[in-house]
């Protein structure tokens, strides 16, 4: 106690950086890419200031961009040009991820190329896979969409993905997905699932980047209320059984006590610092009301000192040039 114990004695100015428990480094970042099979050339997109929607054939070059900056990883979404019930645009092997993710294997070897697996940027109606009639009107139909989330997956495994990201929230998606994977002789491709993954506000600027938005209803059947901490727990967990390689909380900031609760499992996990957490800050520095860089960065090192391994951020490419300037 007081007058022993001095905790200011630690937080002088030149002990304080070797006290310092958590540093966001390069490592921790994985960069969001959109491709767009529609598009020549890149399209900025206006709800997420400073991101942009890239053509196919521009992927590699920015891909590229990030593996100099040093960051390590990519997840890549796509924007077909032909979408359907059936989402079938998304396992073609000739599909705007799977294109990417060649060109980005042919011209970046070294850079780790996550892709996303889910069918909303490919059906027609906007759902993350085969919708049907249920009990309560129609809705996204949980063990016929497995099929479809197994296809995509090993389209993006053939094409050359490190690691697939099921994002649609069907239950048994890891276990289908991995058996699917090995029957094809990918074992050795990773699933990160997006085991938590919250039913949030905070994704709106993201539908108008990935054109994902609904035709009817909303996703609340398949992802998690947010006033719900148990069950998003129960979710990773599951997913930890079923042999996810890495688990994801999803947002990020909002959701550090389940961030910090999912990582007492054992695993790697992810956090996505999603749309709405990137262009709430975008909008406030605009005005001018906070610090852009240091928001930044807190806002990555909470979700790390929370427990994420690996932060999904659109911000990744630019913090990678700040980590540099620290040095
Ligand atoms: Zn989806």
């Amino acid at each position: 106690m007081f007058p022993e114990r001095r905790m200011r004695r630690s937080r002088s100015r030149n002990i304080q950086p070797l006290l310092r428990e958590v540093t966001l480094t390069k490592q921790d970042l994985v960069a969001p890419l959109f491709v767009d099979e529609n598009l020549d050339e890149p399209r900025p997109i206006g709800a997420m200031p400073g991101q942009f929607r890239y053509p196919v054939s521009g992927i590699a070059a920015v891909a590229g961009d990030l593996a100099r900056k040093g960051i390590h990883a990519v997840l890549l979404f796509g924007i077909p040009k032909e979408k359907d019930q059936e989402a079938t645009s998304a396992y073609d092997p000739e599909g705007v991820v799977q294109q990417a993710v060649r060109r980005i294997k042919a011209e970046v070897p070294g850079l780790v190329v996550i892709t996303d697996v889910c069918a909303c940027e490919y059906t027609s109606h906007g759902h993350c896979g085969i919708v049907g009639e249920t009990r309560c009107g129609p809705d996204l139909l949980n063990d016929p969409s497995l099929e479809l989330m197994d296809r995509i997956a090993v389209s993006h495994a053939g094409a050359g993905a490190d690691i697939v990201a099921p994002s649609c929230m069907l239950d048994g998606m890891v276990a289908s997905i991995r058996a699917a994977l090995d029957s094809e002789g990918y074992e050795e491709v990773l699933i990160m699932s997006y085991s938590t993954k919250f039913s949030s506000a905070f994704y709106g600027p993201f539908r108008e980047a990935a054109g994902s938005g609904y035709s009817f209803g909303d996703r609340s059947t398949y992802q998690i209320n947010p006033g719900n901490s148990r069950e998003a727990f129960l979710e990773s967990q599951l997913d930890a059984a079923e042999g996810a390689d890495i688990l994801m909380v999803k947002p990020a900031g909002f959701y550090l006590d389940v961030l910090a609760e999912v990582a007492t499992l054992g695993l790697p996990v992810a956090a996505y610092q999603v749309s709405g957490e990137y262009s709430m800050i975008q909008a406030a520095a605009a005005q001018g009301w906070i610090d852009r860089k240091a928001a930044v960065l807190e806002s990555l090192t909470c979700i790390k000192r929370a427990g994420a391994d690996l932060i999904i951020t659109y911000f990744a490419g630019e913090v990678a040039g700040w980590l540099d300037e620290k040095q």
